[in-house]
């Protein structure tokens, strides 16, 4: 199909959900994407966060096709080695005691907050089930999560929403504790809020939040979707805050590219949950499970230790372009926001990518960047020079 076919199917078939810029992308190879003509794109957005392998990995293709061929789906009714493997591997790596799959980040957070009402509710009965989360987070986009979520634009149109949230100021322990009340059960954050404009937590922040939910007995629920699975340098980022939740949610990176998420529970929460309670058709399906395997074992200290590196200078390079629209960068590792002034980050990310570089927003004005992990030092350098060159025309 031609391009401007393309555009034209998607109009007449799809619903017109997205803001889609007029790229085709039809594969990749480390870092970098082509169109069907093929025009190459720098990657720095890893299709928001997924691809932390990038393109081609020749060893995650491998065990996906071998699990392919021996089996791609079987009920939850059923044992299969993949996903246990898989939780052995993560639960291991992160510190906690046991996991549940499903199959993308909102799905996630909405098991880890059913998780966090019925510890409440099997300890202190009904009328225990508020959680505060966070003005500017973002936590998904089912009727629950939506609301969970600390933003008012997402909070019209589908009425009613799940009840039982209310929003805290981030880095204010005394917001926190305005808001707080006997119905509340649980705190969920996002260590570095992503697409509300990639802020990190205040470290002392998240340390006063713990305290506080083991002084009330709150759960503390990390949204980790976007910043787990290496994001940070570490395999979560709570490993760099010097906490330990007691449950946590994880999607996007886990399987490079396949559909899944989940969430894990620490000794305390790990058995809320008993058979019935939570239930997901596709989840830990053998195929994403042989994937996030794969995933787990490239992404080594090696690999990670290079994350945090590969960050410091991409944000050092930025910060010395010497523009006048570019006022600070901000992260940890590989999830970088650039934040800009006097320049529509949705423009200027519009120009970088009609110039191949592949970039997101986030929040209102910054630019959002997601290189997949494994970028290579000559890729990072293409596409510093691209946003360079827009930053600066
Ligand atoms: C992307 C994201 C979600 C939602 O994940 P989906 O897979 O799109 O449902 C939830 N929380 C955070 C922090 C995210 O970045």
């Amino acid at each position: 199909m031609k391009n401007s076919e393309i555009f034209e199917k998607d109009k007449q078939n799809v619903m017109q959900t997205y803001g889609r810029f007029p790229v085709v992308i039809d594969h990749g190879e480390g870092a970098t994407l082509y169109s069907p003509e093929g025009e190459k794109y720098i990657d720095f957005a890893s299709g928001i966060g997924v691809n932390c392998l990038g393109y081609g990995n020749k060893k995650w293709i491998e065990a996906i096709t071998n699990q392919a061929s021996r089996l791609g789906h079987i009920s939850n009714l059923f044992y299969s080695e993949p996903y246990v493997a898989l939780a052995e591997k993560l639960t291991s790596r992160a510190g906690m005691k046991n996991a549940f799959f499903s199959n993308s980040g909102a799905e996630a957070n909405e098991g880890m907050i059913k998780l966090a009402r019925k510890y409440s509710f099997d300890k202190y009965g009904r009328g225990r089930s508020s959680i505060i989360t966070l003005v500017n987070s973002f936590h998904g986009r089912t009727i629950t999560t939506l609301n969970a979520t600390g933003q008012e634009h997402f909070h019209q149109y589908f009425f009613p929403f799940t009840e039982g949230f209310r929003y805290a100021q981030a880095n204010s322990i005394k917001s926190l504790k305005e808001v707080y009340d006997g119905d509340v059960c649980a705190v969920m954050i996002e260590l570095i809020q992503g697409e509300g404009g990639v802020y990190p937590l205040d470290k002392e922040y998240v340390t006063a939040v713990a305290a506080f939910c083991e002084e009330n007995d709150l759960l503390l629920l990390v949204d980790e979707v976007q910043t787990g699975i290496g994001r940070t340098g570490t395999l979560f980022a709570y490993q760099q805050y010097g906490i330990v939740p007691d449950v946590v949610s994880f999607a996007k990176g886990i399987a490079g590219g396949l559909p899944m998420g989940g969430i894990m529970a620490s000794e305390k929460t790990s058995a809320v949950f008993g058979a019935g309670d939570h239930a997901a058709t596709f989840g830990g399906n053998p195929i994403c499970s042989a994937a996030a395997i794969s995933v787990l074992e490239q992404l080594d200290e090696g690999v990670l230790s290079e994350v945090i590196k590969k960050g410091e200078y991409i944000r050092s390079k930025i910060e010395g372009f010497g523009c006048g629209n570019v006022v600070t960068t901000r992260g940890l590792g590989l999830i970088i926001g650039v934040q800009l002034k006097d320049a529509s980050p949705k423009e200027i990310n519009a120009k970088l990518i009609a110039n191949g570089l592949l970039a997101l927003t986030a929040g209102s004005d910054a630019l959002r960047l997601l290189p997949p992990l494994i970028i290579s030092y000559e890729e990072i350098d293409q596409g510093l020079e691209i946003m360079k060159k827009t930053l600066t025309e």
